[in-house]
């Protein structure tokens, strides 16, 4: 057979060589000098999802924390793999950059982040790509590496069917293989002249050595030493629309965009000796891979590990902490103490230093599933949140509210008083750490604004309706909004000795027969009439900061 008749015949239009795309997209400067080139290559389907943030943080962190010798940073650039346009979603794309850029996460070149397409540049998208795959598909056919299969979809059912039956392993390989691979350059133009669709197959080489299955040894980052059987199977590269699949884009596109390091989900580890044998019939050098473990979280129901579920769990959709109000520094704070196993002894070692400053290495990334926990990610923010200061998250708190609670917008819009809110007990030698993500924060805080104060607990049982007005009544009777603190309390120490319960709240419990209830019991009826609520910071802080005019309304109002 003339096999480079054979790749005239199918790819007539390719007029393009691969070393004409090796001279068109050169080696990178950086690259050559030892910085490293990561990627993104997300489907364009709309959801954006936790693993997509955490392998981005991986790909970001070694591109920007590398330097070739004469100091220039690595690459970090997007790709979009949208070679199955079923999946591919309206508006997708900015989703995919807005989402990353809410957590810091920026590309330096690629889809809608540069000049896409621009003179010079590899197009990002792989459907624009169509011609390169193809150049580079039409060389394995003339080099007899590749060849056209017309296996219809009833003989590939059939196929399975047999293989199934007979408990092999499925798929076109070796004698399956036979058929299409044997066809002569006659059988093939008379298939194509009757418009038979076919794909293009790798010739797979077969793992069978002379000592049985031959293994592949790879390197993985993360993971060390990967050996797996060698690839058998003749891939289809090129499906019958001429649009590659995942296996041949991802070598063609990560060769020519001289991606270093490949960091993508462990689910594509099985994969791994296809794209060998691939880079290997193409003469190419693979890039290093790194393949992150799955997200796993314990199920609440169950209590054992599982993967988290797009059904099961929102918090697996990046949406889900905007939409609470999840500061981002938070998240990225949280995602690298599961991603790296040093990160929170180094946090601790430098409480106050930028998280930029930590060396992200992939050494430190466990093989093993990531365990994600809500919980740990809240104890998280509730440090991170201390840190920022008020005013900054008053801001950040106005601009949540703008996206996902628009009637409370205006009321946070006094900065003022939002930040004095914000900053109680915050300089205490033990600080408050009430706040953890904008939604409950909101919650937290909503006592006061009118809007949004209401009664939700009632007064303790100590207390008889008859006390609890008299006690409001005298509170606002001796209410001076110029008290200090000492004052303050000592007024209402006043109170409670004066209807009958303990100013000390451990003589109550030692002679509960002699008073009523205690001090305690009466400060929270003040509470609750006040707030709205038993537990809350520090009750003469808050009446500063709300003003005598609401602390008096409110008491009035339910002494009626
Ligand atoms: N498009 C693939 C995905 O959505 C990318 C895998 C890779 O990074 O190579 O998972």
């Amino acid at each position: 057979m003339d096999y480079n008749k054979l790749a005239e015949l199918l790819f007539p239009q390719i007029d393009k060589t691969p070393e004409d795309y090796e001279a068109m997209f050169p080696q990178r400067q950086n690259a050559a000098g030892g910085a490293v080139i990561t990627r993104l290559g997300p489907s364009p389907t709309g959801f954006i999802h936790l693993g997509n943030l955490y392998g981005a943080f991986v790909d970001e962190r070694l591109a920007h924390q590398s330097k070739a010798a004469d100091g220039t940073p690595g690459t970090f650039y997007l790709r979009i793999e949208d070679t199955d346009d079923k999946r591919y979603v309206e508006g997708a794309v900015d989703t995919i950059i807005n989402s990353l850029k809410f957590f810091g996460i920026t590309f330096d070149e690629g889809a809608g982040c540069g000049q896409p397409d621009a003179d010079g540049e590899p197009p990002y998208y792989q459907s624009k790509r169509g011609p390169i795959y193809q150049a580079f598909v039409k060389r394995l056919v003339s080099q007899g590496k590749a060849y056209p299969c017309f296996l219809t979809e009833e003989e590939l059912a059939d196929i399975r069917a047999q293989q199934e039956a007979a408990k092999e392993t499925t798929g076109i390989y070796g004698k399956y293989a036979e058929k299409n691979r044997s066809l002569t350059y006659e059988e093939v133009e008379a298939n194509i002249a009757a418009g038979k669709p076919y794909v293009i197959r790798l010739k797979s080489k077969g793992n069978q050595g002379p000592d049985g299955v031959v293994y592949i040894h790879v390197n993985d980052e993360i993971r060390g030493d990967v050996s797996m059987p060698a690839n058998d199977q003749d891939v289809i590269i090129l499906k019958a629309s001429g649009i590659p699949t995942y296996h041949f884009a991802h070598v063609i596109d990560d060769h020519l965009m001289r991606t270093t390091h490949v960091v993508r989900g462990e689910e594509w580890l099985m994969s791994l000796p296809i794209h060998i044998e691939l880079f290997e019939a193409l003469g190419l050098e693979p890039p290093i891979y790194c393949h992150t473990a799955v997200l796993m979280k314990l199920d609440d129901e169950t209590g054992n590990k599982r993967k988290l579920s797009k059904r099961k769990d929102p918090e697996l959709s990046l949406d889900y902490y905007r939409q609470e109000g999840y500061h981002p520094q938070a998240v990225k704070e949280y995602l690298l103490t599961i991603l790296n196993s040093n990160f929170e002894e180094w946090r601790m070692a430098n409480p106050d230093a930028d998280i930029d400053e930590f060396e992200f290495t992939t050494e430190k990334m466990n093989s093993a599933g990531a365990l994600f926990d809500l919980n740990k990610l809240n104890d998280i923010s509730k440090d991170v949140l201390l840190k920022i200061p008020a005013d900054e998250l008053a801001d950040f708190l106005l601009e949540w509210a703008r996206e996902f609670k628009p009637k409370a917008a205006p009321l946070l819009e006094d900065k003022e008083y939002l930040t004095k809110i914000l900053n109680i007990g915050r300089d205490d030698a033990k600080p408050r750490k009430d706040l953890i993500y904008a939604k409950q924060i909101f919650d937290f805080i909503s006592y006061f604004y009118d809007e949004y104060f209401v009664i939700e607990e009632r007064i303790p049982e100590q207390v008889c309706d008859e006390d609890a007005k008299e006690i409001l009544k005298r509170y606002l009777d001796t209410y001076d909004h110029s008290d200090d603190q000492s004052q303050w309390f000592e007024k209402i120490r006043t109170i409670t000795a004066d209807l009958g319960y303990a100013v000390k709240p451990k003589d109550y419990k030692k002679h509960p027969d002699e008073y009523k209830g205690s001090v305690a019991h009466v400060s929270t009826v003040i509470r609750i009439a006040v707030m709205g609520r038993s537990q809350s910071p520090d009750v003469w802080t808050i009446q500063q900061i709300l003003g005598e005019d609401k602390v008096r309304a409110r008491i009035s109002e339910l002494i009626g």
